[in-house]
């Protein structure tokens, strides 16, 4: 009753401003409402998904993955409500969120026209622009198809670099438990990209960039221009996917960079969101928090493997490594597990600080800021590839967090997210000098994706959604303001 009540004050027209859709669990399955409509749905024993029932605009009723593929796209028509902004796969996504035992009771996909956090670029609803990651390979063991107009998912990123990297194939079980046959990671929900792979040509390095929140049609936008030339060179000879790696849901980092490391989907993984109420614990997790943060992995479910894992089953001498990653667990070298156990590198100089930084946003501290976070990144980087760690890494993880700053301070396609493209740009270019400068560029696939995408959002205020609930007598606790957990 409560839920249904809950149901009812969020979607209430009055609200259309904040909310655009609820979703929740029912008795037959899952229920997606907005004030326009509603779906109901289910889950079949084969993954497929069932529609039930819908009613008015069913706001997960267009499941497309070719729409809004420009900054044209993105920018016209930019407040479109879910039905009409497309939101590939999302009863699926729904669906593996909501096998969490930690899943709240009922979750708020904002509308565009609310400002969250104050922030001008958002993302963690189902919309294609918040979920959709770009997605690019190149090198040795990637089949150079230049850009083509397909889809992947973050899950999938997973299982594709452990074949790149020559994981063996095992008998293993999805994170459901359910038996997989012959699948690169232990517990596997993605797919591994066969279309991408050429089997007959294994790299002896793989190294995967993480761009943090970067919006892929700005980001083609920029390599189409000049904006981001070491990009470019990349599309150039590999492939990239126009319509992207679609993250699962919450479209967040935490929740998707579990995902990308792990190859299990963020209601599986252990890892539900950034920040979560733990049911049995009775407590907040806010994997935010720097402390929490640095150790993050603790919350990886212990049968799942990370991709450093899977290598090192299959090799166990190989060293690997990675920088400002949370899923680093197994990793032989990792920034977050050298803060964690006091072992950090050396401070940076004047120099290295400044270094590909964009001055016109020094002002702004959450340009500058993770500017330095990402000359850290670098620096990390090269110090994995300086040959100190006695062996090259076989696999690099090297995550970069200015383009997800940039873009919630001053929006996708913004003079200033085209900066943190550039300046990111720059970073990865210096890191791929250090590679070609050890003599093993030619031996190595690199990877470049994200965790999610960056939507621009309207002017305006956040909204209190817990006062209605409250005086709807729906007692609760809200969490990131989005997330109705009963009482
Ligand atoms: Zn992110």
């Amino acid at each position: 009753m409560s839920l249904d009540r809950a149901e009812a004050v969020l979607t209430d027209p009055t609200l259309t401003n904040e909310v655009d859709t609820v979703l929740r669990r029912t008795d037959h399955g899952y229920r997606a409402a907005s004030a326009r409509g509603s779906l109901d749905f289910a889950r079949r024993a084969d993954d497929s998904m069932e529609v039930l029932a819908t009613e008015g605009v069913n706001p997960l009723g267009n499941e497309r993955a070719d729409q809004r593929l420009s900054v044209a796209d993105e920018t016209d028509d930019a407040w479109a409500l879910l039905g009409d902004h497309a939101t590939p796969m999302a009863m699926a996504s729904t669906a593996q969120y909501f096998d969490s035992p930690h899943a709240p009771d009922l979750v708020v996909l904002h509308a565009p026209t609310h400002r969250f956090h104050g922030n001008v670029g958002e993302h963690g609803s189902l919309a294609t622009t918040q979920a959709r990651a770009p997605f690019i390979a190149a090198g040795p063991g990637v089949v150079a198809r230049g850009i083509v107009d397909e889809h992947l998912r973050t899950v999938d990123v997973a299982p594709t670099v452990a074949a790149l990297l020559g994981c063996a194939p095992v008998d293993g079980h999805d994170g459901l438990g359910r038996p997989r046959p012959r699948v690169r990671l232990r517990v596997q929900d993605g797919d591994e990209r066969t279309e991408l792979l050429d089997p007959d040509a294994r790299p002896d390095h793989v190294v995967l960039f993480n761009w943090d929140g970067c919006n892929p049609q700005a980001l083609h936008h920029a390599a189409a221009t000049g904006g981001a030339p070491n990009i470019a060179a990349l599309i150039e000879r590999g492939t990239s996917y126009r319509h992207g790696a679609i993250a699962a849901l919450p479209t967040a980092t935490l929740a998707n960079h579990t995902t990308e490391t792990t190859g299990v989907l963020p209601g599986r993984s252990g890892i539900l969101h950034n920040t979560w109420f733990d049911r049995g614990r009775d407590q907040l997790v806010d994997l935010l928090d720097f402390g929490q943060m640095i150790t993050a992995r603790d919350h990886i479910r212990a049968d799942i493997e990370t991709i450093h894992e899977a290598l090192h089953r299959n090799e166990p001498d190989a060293v690997s490594v990675a920088t400002y990653e949370y899923g680093d667990r197994g990793a032989d070298w990792s920034t977050y597990i050298q803060m964690a156990t006091g072992g950090r590198q050396g401070p940076l100089t004047d120099e290295e600080r400044r270094r590909h930084r964009t001055t016109d946003f020094m002002g702004v501290p959450d340009y500058r800021n993770y500017s330095v976070y990402d000359a850290h990144s670098l620096g990390d980087a090269k110090h994995c590839w300086s040959g100190d760690l006695g062996m090259l890494p076989r696999f690099s993880w090297f995550t970069l967090n200015l383009t997800d700053s940039a873009g919630h301070y001053g929006g996708p396609h913004s003079e200033m997210g085209r900066a943190a493209i550039r300046d990111s740009d720059a970073r990865m270019g210096e890191i791929i000098q250090a590679i070609e400068a050890r003599g093993a560029l030619e031996r190595t696939a690199i990877v470049m994706c994200a965790d999610h995408g960056m939507q621009a959002t309207a002017d305006g205020e956040p909204a209190d959604l817990s006062t209605p609930l409250r005086d709807a007598g729906v007692d609760h606790h809200m969490v990131d303001a989005q997330y109705v957990y009963l009482r």
